[in-house]
């Protein structure tokens, strides 16, 4: 296993353009939200394991996940959010420890909205948090999914707070300029991060 760089942010906060960009620089991008989607794929253990706990309602006609209907489900009964993440935080987690493992360049990068929340940074050696106001996760969010302002806010106040976020964080990356100035604080980070990799390389040989 290379070293692993936890990435993290608000919706709208330039997570995942800041993941793109180090894509961009070679290193391997694990995302927890593309995996949480696989792990309930039609065949997969994890959609047989939410069928036998939440019924035959749960599946479209063609053996898909219902989505909407399993979303309405848990929003209305929390216990039952609880039993749904019983089943796939485990996965999920299986399934990231698994593809960070395949990773082949200098040190790889999980990025997740709830890298804190769901204790996935257990999984990491250092973490990045990508910052924004919320005013600029607003605007941003809104431009992107075209989902109204009062539905990002009540997606904000869902995730951790912005100061809480900052405790967890080894560094912290203020998205509130163009895109380049992202990148142009990224780039020395980059560096850190290589450096980083090849100590604990060093470190964990025999
Ligand atoms: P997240 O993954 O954290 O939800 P994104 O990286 O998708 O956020 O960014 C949200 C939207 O804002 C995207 O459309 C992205 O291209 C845009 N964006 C991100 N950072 C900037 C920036 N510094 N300037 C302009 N647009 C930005």
């Amino acid at each position: 296993m290379t070293f692993i760089l936890g990435l993290t942010g608000g919706i709208g906060s330039g997570k995942s353009a800041a993941s793109q960009w180090f894509e961009n620089q070679g290193i391997q991008v694990v995302d927890a939200d593309i995996v949480a989607r696989e792990i309930v794929q039609k065949g997969q253990p994890a959609l047989d394991q939410i069928q036998q706990s939440f019924g035959d309602w749960v599946l479209l006609d063609n053996g898909e996940l219902n989505r909407a209907a399993l979303r309405e489900h848990i929003f209305k009964d929390p216990t039952a959010r609880q039993s749904l993440e019983a089943i796939t935080h485990p996965a999920i987690r299986s399934s990231i420890i698994q593809q960070l493992n395949a990773a082949q360049s200098p040190y790889s990068i999980l990025v997740s909205p709830l890298l804190f929340e769901t204790n996935q940074h257990q999984l990491t050696h250092h973490n990045l948090l990508i910052d924004a106001s919320e005013d600029l996760q607003i605007m941003r969010a809104a431009e992107r999914d075209g989902q109204s302002v009062e539905q990002i806010q009540k997606i904000i106040a869902a995730q951790m707070p912005r100061s809480e976020k900052h405790k967890f964080a080894d560094d912290i990356v203020l998205n509130d300029g163009q895109l380049v100035h992202l990148y142009d604080k990224l780039e020395p980070l980059h560096q850190h991060y290589l450096q980083k990799a090849q100590q604990y390389q060093k470190s964990a040989q025999p």
